[in-house]
């Protein structure tokens, strides 16, 4: 059942972008749960072309193929298969033609986990690390049953089925939560970003609004939660709402981890956002919240502070 349109989100820009570092969980310009604003085709300039290096690129390792059903493969109920067995799509095929530009010598990190995999769980996406490619979407595509702010909100079948879980058992404990936002695909936050640009400039845009290609919204893995009752929705004091504060607790057991907790915005490029959840699957979810929570940390990826 959707909740009453609330006006205080038109505030949003006003209040200065600066108090916002949404990880992409910003939406269009108006405000969120408007729709992107349309026609922005025109200046649409492929934002990151170039703008990283790819170090998974030489990534010629010996990838047990054979796991081409992208997106489908890993048990969904579990979860802890996702990163044993490395589902790995062939690793981005794009035989670099030219010289691979200079590149440390350490090994890319994460790249035997499935960390750069699009199709795996345990895809680690960031200002450094965006999707391979760009425009990679889920294949798995489903609407979770839990109560939304508006319609037609889909997540990855694993990741639904654990906020269905996540919210029934919330509502056991006289919780109500809300999905407030989910997948979201290339296209919708190219328009996103590019209204943003328009507005702000990129170095503004940059401060509330992923690119296209590095929300970790476009994994289909991640959604922002909010209070059925709205308040707090997509601010830092959801995390002091009765439904923020389960949400804390009880988010690892159910798969889930806060992707940008406190404090660590020099590591993840995002300042704390209490309502974003990030799909890990159980067994790596515990795991990482026993390391502290980070996924950059937990999987030995260096910090991504910006692009
Ligand atoms: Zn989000």
């Amino acid at each position: 059942m959707p909740l009453p349109r609330r006006p205080r989100r038109a505030v949003v820009p006003a209040l200065g972008l600066a108090a916002l570092l949404l990880a992409g969980c910003t939406t269009a310009p108006g405000g969120p749960g408007g729709p992107a604003t349309p026609g922005a085709g025109s200046g649409t300039a492929s934002p990151s072309a170039g703008a990283v290096t790819s170090p998974a690129r030489g990534g010629s390792s010996p990838a047990p193929t054979g796991a081409s059903t992208a997106g489908g493969t890993s048990a969904p109920g579990s979860p802890a298969s996702s990163s044993s067995t490395a589902s790995r799509s062939t690793a981005p095929a794009t035989a670099s033609s030219s010289p691979a530009p200079p590149r440390s010598s350490a090994p890319a990190p994460g790249a035997a986990a499935g960390h750069r995999d699009p199709a795996s769980l345990s895809v680690l996406v960031n200002k450094q690390n965006p999707l391979r490619p760009l425009d990679w979407a889920p294949a798995d595509l489903v609407t979770p049953d839990v109560p939304a702010t508006r319609s037609g909100l889909t997540l990855r079948a694993p990741a639904a089925r654990a906020a269905e879980e996540l919210f029934a058992a919330a509502a056991a404990d006289g919780v109500d939560l809300s999905l407030v936002s989910a997948y979201r695909s290339h296209a919708y936050q190219q328009d996103t970003y590019a209204g943003w640009v328009r507005q702000h400039g990129r170095a503004g845009a940059d401060r509330v609004s992923a690119r296209p290609g590095h929300s970790e919204h476009q994994t289909g893995l991640a959604l922002d939660v909010g209070a059925r009752d709205g308040s707090c929705t997509l601010e830092t004091c959801f995390e002091d709402t009765r439904a923020g504060r389960w949400v804390a607790a009880h988010a690892v057991e159910h798969g889930f981890v806060i992707r940008y907790p406190a404090g660590s915005e020099a590591v993840t490029g995002y300042s704390y956002e209490p309502w974003h959840l990030r799909y890990l699957g159980t067994a790596e979810a515990a795991r990482v919240a026993a390391v502290g929570g980070v996924l950059e940390t937990a999987w030995g990826f260096p910090a991504a502070p910006g692009y």
